[in-house]
């Protein structure tokens, strides 16, 4: 590895004094589009700070996090495959980092480390701002690992009026639905677990959702996680089909164009949980200085 990108992998925040300094942590990290969001971000509301990229190894996320606040880094966001490492070693977590069960943006203040979780929050402007009605709705969320169980509350709390969670194995499933049941019940949002099997015997009786996003890994082997036939039985013109894979039209996403479905990919959820981060670090009263929507339409042209 040269020096120059090794530079890149590990940001020092006494490297640039007088500059308050964030970075975004994970194994790979160099394709991340997270310094580039959060530059374009502090240009719009000019913030003077930087926001570089680390590279802890496995099992060493917690070593290189401390010695990155103790060096006087300000906040951090935290992505694959760390995310449980940073929920664990924060000293406060927000009720939605509690719930969602990890932690993608780290703040230090006064000596301590709070914990929060932006990915469903992020989620649902991407959706709303593409106006997907959520309200009322019905939901099938694929998949049951750390990005379904991190955007389930911001998805429950926009009152849709059912969510079915289907995944591979049923137990990550279920309890989802254990977790989850209670908030859900006192939303009055019918919500429920099942296996992709399933859905292929209940989507052949004749079954459709308004939303479908799809929370699995799959589309990164281009794969979906599920079969034409369902597909072609969920969906119908009205639906809106959310991949939360970007930078591509995924096998899910060409299933659903099929049926005359809309389509995103998750490019604007990644931008839009950034923007949460970036107000979470630098105030709430940039929120009218910065532009996500344009930050994201540059994004798709670069
Ligand atoms: P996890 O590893 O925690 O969970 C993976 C999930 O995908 C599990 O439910 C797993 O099922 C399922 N899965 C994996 N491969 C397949 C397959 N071939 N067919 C069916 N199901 C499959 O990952 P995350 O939840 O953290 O991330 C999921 C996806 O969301 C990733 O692609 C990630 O890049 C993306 N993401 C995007 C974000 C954005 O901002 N746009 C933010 C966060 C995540 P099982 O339980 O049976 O193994």
């Amino acid at each position: 590895m040269s020096q120059s990108t090794s530079a890149e992998l590990h940001t020092d925040p006494t490297q640039f004094p007088g500059v308050d300094v964030y970075a975004v942590a994970g194994n790979p990290i160099s394709h991340s589009k997270s310094p580039a969001i959060h530059a374009r971000f502090a240009e719009q509301s000019k913030q003077k700070m930087h926001y570089g990229r680390l590279q802890p190894e496995i099992g060493e996320f917690k070593a290189a996090a401390t010695s990155f606040f103790a060096a006087g880094g300000k906040g951090m966001n935290v992505t694959v495959p760390f995310k449980l490492d940073a929920q664990a070693m924060a000293d406060a977590l927000t009720l939605r980092a509690q719930l969602a069960g990890a932690v993608n943006t780290l703040r230090m203040e006064d000596g301590k480390i709070f914990g929060d979780n932006t990915d469903g929050a992020g989620l649902v402007r991407d959706l709303l701002a593409q106006g997907i009605q959520i309200q009322g709705s019905r939901i099938l969320l694929l998949g049951a690992g750390g990005a379904s169980r991190g955007v389930l509350g911001p998805l429950l709390e926009q009152s849709p009026q059912e969510l079915i969670i289907a995944n591979r194995s049923n137990a990550k499933a279920d309890e989802l639905v254990q977790l989850f049941g209670g908030l859900a019940k006192s939303l009055n949002v019918s919500l429920r677990a099942m296996t992709l099997s399933a859905l292929e015997d209940a989507a052949k009786a004749g079954i459709f959702f308004d939303l479908v996003i799809n929370a699995t890994a799959a589309g990164l082997s281009n794969e979906s996680p599920i079969s034409d036939t369902v597909a072609s039985n969920i969906f119908v013109p009205q639906s809106f089909a959310y991949d939360m894979v970007y930078g591509k039209v995924t096998t899910f996403m060409q299933q659903a164009l099929h049926r005359g479905a809309r389509v995103s990919d998750g490019l604007g959820m990644l931008v839009e949980q950034a923007a949460d981060a970036f107000l979470i670090w630098r105030g709430a009263k940039l929120a009218d200085a910065i532009d996500s929507r344009a930050v994201l339409a540059e994004l798709r042209t670069s």
